[in-house]
């Protein structure tokens, strides 16, 4: 039972690939944040392991362990949280809060010292296991040292070893690291799947439907963001300095462009999501300009998003969101965030009156 929300075609590849033994020595789980990466890396790391025939099972004594964090042939690594901002929510369920809470000797930095350790334990056997698996969350923070350390690994992979990166992207990470993986696209989660998934879990159907929107199909969010209603209001607080500063003149614009730039480099993944914010506003604008209101994710502004749809052209929409997508990339490749931030929101739309 892989138990996710969604991702079906993904898991169905690899039960086959399990149930053939045709396993690939390195897995790259790729997509955005939250649509449930981290969730499908535990699972295939108790799949590999699991006793029973359908794996993964979730109830023999190894997929216990994977779940508890404790099993000794299974590691995970991740940067430390404060230093990989709030969350990757990534997790379809607590597995990222408990690496985030837990300390334990299952978490490493992702420095050249710790690629290094599991480098040298790779090359021994299993304790107990069929397969030593490693997982090494949100790949695109690997130090340059660190990514060829793990190129050398995949390299001249030992046996019973599987490597398991996760990344927003394939082209964060070393192209010669990608091609030695089989990589796994997630797509975000269709909206009725988030839905369905939230009523079951006793949501009332118009909050499941709106958080279901909002996400974006990261199902992993909606599902934190019904435990959890800061979430929403976190939210609600970004777009609100969103807005205000699109709506503001030149000295708010940059002003607003200071301050992204200042959280981007304490808070990267707050800053990630107001730009996912950002682009699911303007897309909402341009689906109410194309009468598609129904498919719109900021369902509770709807007033607001047919103001701004009736204030600029379609076109104008279109050439803003490539301008946002154009500093996403910028901002991945490291440039000077404050410079982005700045050509970004001067190039805004006017928003508002609101
Ligand atoms: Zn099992």
């Amino acid at each position: 039972m892989w138990d996710l929300v969604g991702h079906e075609q993904a898991t169905q590849r690899l039960s086959l690939s399990l149930r053939r033994g045709h396993l690939a020595h390195a897995y790259l789980l790729t997509g955005p944040a939250s649509v449930g990466k981290t969730t499908l890396a535990y699972r295939l790391a108790q799949a590999l392991n699991c006793a029973n025939p359908e794996p993964p099972c979730r109830q023999c004594r190894s997929c216990r362990l994977v779940d508890t964090g404790n099993h000794p042939d299974v590691r995970v690594l991740q940067l430390r949280p404060a230093e990989n901002g709030s969350e990757d929510g990534g997790g379809q369920d607590a597995h990222e809060e408990r690496e985030g809470k837990r300390g334990s000797k299952n978490k490493k930095n992702l420095g050249i010292d710790a690629i290094r350790e599991v480098i040298r334990e790779a090359a021994l056997s299993p304790y107990e296991a069929r397969y030593k698996v490693y997982t090494v969350l949100n790949a695109e923070t690997l130090s340059a040292d660190a990514a060829n350390s793990i190129l050398k690994l995949l390299e001249e992979p030992p046996r019973q070893v599987v490597l398991i990166l996760t990344a927003a992207d394939a082209n964060m990470l070393l192209p010669t690291v990608v091609s030695r993986c089989q990589e796994i696209r997630l797509q975000p989660v269709p909206t009725a799947a988030i839905v369905t998934h939230l009523r079951q879990q006793g949501l009332e159907p118009e909050k499941a439907e709106l958080l279901a929107r909002l996400s974006g199909g990261r199902a992993g969010w909606a599902i934190s963001a019904a435990a959890d209603d800061s979430l929403l209001g976190e939210r609600q607080t970004l777009l609100k300095r969103l807005l205000r500063g699109g709506s503001g003149g030149t000295g708010e614009r940059v002003a607003l462009a200071g301050q992204l730039a200042a959280d981007f480099s304490k808070q990267r993944q707050s800053v990630e999501m107001a730009l996912e914010l950002w682009v699911m506003w303007w897309r909402d604008v341009l689906l109410v300009q194309a009468e598609a209101a129904d498919l719109v994710g900021n369902l509770d502004r709807m007033a607001e998003l047919r103001a701004q749809a009736a204030g600029c052209s379609p076109s104008r929409v279109r050439s803003y969101l490539a301008r946002i997508e154009t500093a996403r990339v910028q901002l991945a490749q490291n440039v000077n965030p404050r410079l982005a931030f700045e050509a970004l929101l001067l190039a805004s739309p006017a928003v508002g009156p609101l």
